[in-house]
């Protein structure tokens, strides 16, 4: 992603799709009439979000290398998203398509959507691209090779399998859709629309035709020991009330040191291609500082394993698993 206000509209650079199913249980819930929590509602608590699963998560995406679109492992990180998310999900859709990179590479991009209570009228998108970086551009000491980008991308992934791993027994009534994300970090920030080539692709071809959600939550940057998280500046404009319970939600369950409720300038990232595509109002926690930007590990080889905390993982992971079963009203 990159930290920027509203670039000029191209078009899209996306081709091929092939939207394939994978997996449909058997034990999908029937046409549940969706509650609507109101926010003055009576505070739902919710255990079993656990932060050294989660982090075993991030071991587990980072043992494949970097996950760069068009390498084996890519291939076999998709395989692995993809048979831990039919472990826990009801359905999982495999987007498999083609994308042209800002130097005209085409390049397989691999995007997985995981559903719960499908059928269910309101909806909730939790989203993270799973990729990471093939240029460690910003490391001073080796600029050279991929990363390994284990908060850029690892961090927000883990987190949501963690979710999904607890929503496989414990599950509110809304339906919610995990979208994992290729091909957010190919891209140069001089070039518009380079990067979040995987979203671009799913937000012009989304899984269901007509796909809807009431609002969304993108992770990305959520591992890092203190990290903080502000009110991204896109988010704000088109999600501030739900900015505003969210941030008032981690505030009651004690982790009001991580999300801190003022505005900071846009950032171009998953949830911009997400609301451009569908409307959909997605927001964004990410770690950037108002002072110093995008933290010193950023797109370096220091963004590995070492980068990443059980604590922070479990702040943000246990503030959306909350947010789940105590949405603001949809
Ligand atoms: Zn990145």
């Amino acid at each position: 992603m990159r930290a920027k206000t509203f670039p000029h509209l191209t078009g899209l650079v996306l081709t091929i799709l092939v939207v394939t199913a994978s997996s449909c249980s058997s034990h999908e819930t029937p046409a549940e009439k969706s509650q609507t929590p109101t926010e003055t509602s009576s505070f739902r608590e919710v255990s079993g979000f656990q932060a050294d699963s989660a982090y075993q998560f991030v071991a587990d995406q980072l043992s494949f290398g970097p996950r760069v679109p068009g390498t084996k492992a890519q291939k076999a990180c998709a395989d692995y998203l993809e048979s831990k998310l039919l472990n826990y999900a009801d359905t999982v859709l495999r987007q498999d398509g083609t994308v042209r990179t800002y130097d005209g590479k085409l390049l397989p991009a691999i995007n997985l959507i995981a559903s719960f209570n499908w059928q269910a009228e309101h909806r909730i998108a939790l989203a993270s691209h799973w990729d990471s970086r093939p240029f460690a551009d910003q490391d001073t000491k080796n600029p050279e090779g991929a990363i390994l980008g284990a908060n850029d991308g690892a961090s927000g992934v883990a987190v949501l399998l963690e979710i999904a791993r607890n929503l496989k027994t414990l599950r509110p009534d809304i339906g919610i859709d995990i979208l994992l994300f290729d091909a957010e970090d190919y891209g140069m920030s001089q070039v518009e629309n380079s990067f979040c080539l995987g979203s671009q692709l799913w937000a012009a071809n989304p899984h269901r035709s007509n796909y809807r959600a009431d609002f969304g939550v993108l992770l990305d940057m959520v591992g890092a020991k203190d990290a903080q998280f502000y009110w991204e500046d896109h988010s704000y404009a088109w999600g501030g009330r739900i900015l505003n319970h969210t941030w008032r939600m981690a505030s009651r369950l004690g982790y009001a040191k991580h999300f801190i409720a003022q505005r900071i300038p846009a950032i171009i990232d998953d949830h911009y291609y997400v609301y451009r595509g569908t409307g959909i109002p997605m927001i964004d926690i990410i770690q950037y500082n108002p002072q110093t930007g995008f933290a010193p590990y950023w797109h370096t080889h220091d963004d590995n394993l070492d980068a990443v905390v059980p604590e922070t993982l479990n702040a943000v992971g246990n503030t959306l698993f909350h947010l789940l079963f105590n949405p603001p009203n949809l």
